[in-house]
């Protein structure tokens, strides 16, 4: 499968955005700089660079005085005029950020589904109130695109969610219905590439060319950047870590198999073997807070609580740990990647899960392929797949290249349509 796929546009959309991603990756550039790293003609950039700022994408910004010849006027994105949407739509909730061209994410909108109807009818209003939400007050000839993203398999060409257990939808054509319903671009991708990238273009993994992301919560998934590109699988279905077997005759999972790590290291797992070891150890002072909150403990709790020294939580940790360090020994030994990245609500553990975690990788990955490697935390956190998917879009909207990890419309794609 092409990682890469050629745009069809004209060669002046292909100038256009040549251009743009130089300005993007620079911070500030200078017109004879852009014709140097493009190798279009003075012309070209002269008059390409007048349209970009006609259209209010990029302006100028001060003068840069060469040892030799004359001053010369530098260029910058103007990256708070025009905005992308990136938005994670799930069984729980729906979150919408409303990022600028940097996919920083200037507004913050968060909506509870709650309500055990979980089809497109119901939940694409959810979207739709948060997306107003977030762009009240923007002119909405400033929204370039939306990136949104779901947990599951999504055909990326089309942004039909083929196949969604959390949700649970099957052949749900969202991209299509999304492109009808707003006034700007919109492409869907699954949850997992849309987080791994954007930790890879603005969180912790910036310029990492083998990259694995694993999202640890009520389920688990990765997403792969190999050699600098997305890895998505035949039929876009990559990543299934969670059905990794761990524990040959373990728990039956739901995927028919028994011992998946998604039987023994989600949150969901980790709470029963909390609630579970505090009656084993019921008089350990440190849990007292856990006992009080003892039939709805969240996260949170158990987080507090290994923070406290509880024997409770820090061993619940340890073995989550341990089991998805099994998983990933054999993932870093297939790999040789150069960072793992552990993302999702789970991470909000941070050491009291990679501690163990890093123990059990020395066990069991090779130490040629741990050497050069990284373990760490997500950055972007909660955000990711929200800043991901908005990331995503504007990959789309602004480089020479698509990625093949999700589109938005070709007759939609320019920015000068
Ligand atoms: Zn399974």
């Amino acid at each position: 499968m092409t990682t890469w796929v050629a745009r069809p546009e004209s060669g002046k959309e292909l100038n256009r955005r040549l251009i743009l991603d130089q300005i993007r990756r620079n911070a500030q550039i200078s017109r004879s700089d852009l014709v140097r790293l493009t190798g279009l003609s003075k012309a070209t950039v002269s008059s390409i660079v007048a349209e970009l700022m006609e259209a209010g994408l990029v302006e100028e910004v001060g003068n840069q005085n060469p040892p030799v010849g004359r001053p010369r006027i530098l260029l910058s994105l103007v990256a708070d005029a025009n905005f992308t949407l990136g938005a994670e739509l799930t069984d729980e909730e729906c979150r919408v950020v409303l990022t600028n061209l940097h996919a920083e994410p200037i507004r913050r909108v968060y909506r509870a589904v709650g309500s055990t109807d979980l089809s497109p009818e119901r939940l694409i209003p959810v979207l739709e109130a948060c997306v107003t939400e977030a762009v009240d007050g923007v002119d909405p000839a400033c929204i370039l695109a939306m990136g949104v993203c779901v947990p599951g398999i999504v055909d990326p060409s089309s942004g039909t969610v083929t196949l969604s257990v959390m949700l649970p939808w099957r052949d749900v054509p969202l991209g299509a219905e999304l492109n009808s319903r707003f006034p700007f671009p919109v492409a869907v991708f699954s949850r997992g590439t849309a987080a791994t990238w954007g930790e890879r273009w603005y969180g912790v993994g910036k310029d990492v060319s083998n990259l694995l992301y694993v999202r640890v919560g009520s389920g688990i998934v990765a997403g792969l950047v190999i050699n600098g590109q997305p890895y998505l699988g035949r039929n876009f279905g990559a990543g299934e870590l969670g059905h990794f077997t761990v524990q040959p005759d373990g728990a039956l999972c739901r995927c028919g198999n028994r011992g998946c790590l998604a039987t023994l290291a989600t949150t969901g797992v980790l709470l029963s073997r909390v609630r579970q070891l505090l009656r084993e150890m019921p008089d350990a002072a440190m849990s007292r807070a856990m006992q009080e909150n003892f039939d709805h403990l969240k996260l949170e709790d158990v987080v507090a609580a290994a923070e406290a020294g509880a024997p409770a939580a820090l061993q619940a940790f340890a073995e989550v740990g341990r089991w998805l360090g099994i998983a990933l020994g054999s993932t870093i030994n297939l790999l040789n990647l150069d960072m793992v990245v552990i993302g999702g609500p789970m991470a909000l553990a941070g050491d009291y899960l990679l501690q163990p975690l890093r123990q059990e990788l020395h066990q069991r990955a090779l130490p040629t392929h741990l050497a050069q490697m990284s373990l760490v935390a997500s950055m972007l956190k909660e955000d990711a797949p929200a800043v991901g998917a908005a990331s995503l879009v504007l990959h789309e909207l602004f480089s020479p290249v698509r990625t093949s990890a999700g589109m938005l419309p070709a007759d939609r794609v320019s920015l000068f349509a």
